[in-house]
């Protein structure tokens, strides 16, 4: 029996195989090979689509929400309020950043971070909230600035699972002050390596995102601003990009009626979190159940793959759990022991879905 995959890259890189050539001949024949006319165009594009002032590529999403939050964090107030259960990256961000973490609980229905989860834990040391787009779904931004805009906190958006998602005040990305994209090859507009961007509407935080992506420049060799690095997104990457940017829709659809189909299917043990309307973009299929061992096996005997995002809550990881050691978030933690991710990929064939659809009713 041949496995169903979890994910699986090279079957939208061979049924891309002229897209992707195409690509990488306009960059063999501009010469450019960092911050060139590719690089220049994505980032046009990306504002575009998202419908924001600013897109600014950079080297990955973690380094996204690194530069995101240096360019709006208030230094007097040095606390970054987050989830725990979006696996880490924002954590491993904020800390290079030189920020100190501060986790909110959860909504047991959506996963996400939601007004009333944040509530409690704001307060005058709080530089910045970051949402996260968990799975896919736009998260409440609205209700969060709401909350938020009063107090001066800046909320930053983790778009990185979620590009396209849409809701009634726009995009994910540009509900915010600012937002982080990753274009790790997995995430629903993947690149062929790695990339991110930082997206924003206000000029003064964008200007702030250029110098920091580049030395803290402000002109060639001019260091005005302390905490900058080198992160770009290559050329070959940017065109990468914007040959897959036209896709992303159909694709992110594609996404959202499988995990509805695995909906339909599963029996009363398995819930299925759902993926429906535009606010959804299908990243991950996540299922919740009790007995999490029994289920994983029940998939394993029917050849089908399966993942847990994520199994560690960022303030039970070993490298800094002793600092958070006081801090309880029973939504996060109910849910890191009992969540499991299905096959999701807009390339999964018909009598794949049927396979995944027969073992959740089955179970
Ligand atoms: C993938 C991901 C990131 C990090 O992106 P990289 O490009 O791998 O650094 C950040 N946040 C979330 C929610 C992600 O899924």
């Amino acid at each position: 029996m041949q496995w169903i995959p979890l994910n699986d890259l090279s079957r939208s890189i061979h049924d891309q195989r002229e897209l992707l050539t195409g690509a990488f001949a306009r960059v063999v024949e501009s010469s450019w090979v960092v911050m060139g006319p590719e690089h220049t165009a994505f980032e046009q594009e990306l504002a575009e689509y998202l419908g924001a002032a600013h897109a600014l590529g950079v080297a990955s999403g973690t380094d996204a929400l690194e530069i995101a939050l240096r360019a709006v964090v208030d230094p007097a107030r040095p606390v970054v309020v987050t989830a725990a259960n979006a696996g880490g990256y924002t954590t491993t961000a904020a800390r290079r950043g030189g920020f100190r973490l501060r986790y909110a609980d959860v909504d047991e229905a959506t996963m996400c971070l939601t007004p009333a989860t944040v509530a409690p834990v704001l307060d005058g040391t709080v530089g910045a909230v970051v949402v996260t787009h968990l799975y896919g779904r736009a998260a409440d931004v609205a209700g969060i600035r709401a909350l938020c805009e009063p107090l001066g906190v800046p909320v930053v958006e983790d778009c990185a699972q979620a590009i396209g998602a849409r809701t009634a005040d726009g995009r994910v990305g540009s509900l915010s002050d600012v937002a982080a994209f990753s274009f790790y090859p997995t995430k629903n507009l993947g690149a062929l390596g790695d990339g991110g961007a930082v997206v924003t509407s206000s000029a003064q935080i964008a200007d702030r995102v250029r110098v920091l992506r580049q030395y803290g420049w402000t002109s060639k060799y001019r260091i005005t601003q302390d905490g900058g690095r080198n992160s770009r997104l290559d050329e070959v990457q940017a065109a990468v990009l914007r040959a897959r940017m036209p896709l992303l829709d159909e694709a992110n659809a594609t996404r959202r009626a499988l995990v509805e189909r695995y909906r339909a299917s599963a029996s009363e043990r398995v819930r299925v979190l759902d993926a429906q309307g535009e606010g959804h973009v299908g990243h991950l299929a996540v299922v919740v159940v009790d007995d999490r061992d029994a289920f994983v096996a029940h998939l394993a005997e029917r050849g089908i793959r399966s993942d847990v995002h994520y199994p560690v809550p960022d303030h039970r990881q070993p490298a800094f759990a002793a600092e958070h050691a006081d801090v309880s978030l029973p939504v996060t933690e109910h849910l890191a022991d009992r969540i499991v991710s299905l096959p999701c990929f807009p390339e999964l064939a018909a009598e794949e879905i049927e396979r995944v659809c027969d073992a959740l009713a089955a179970f």
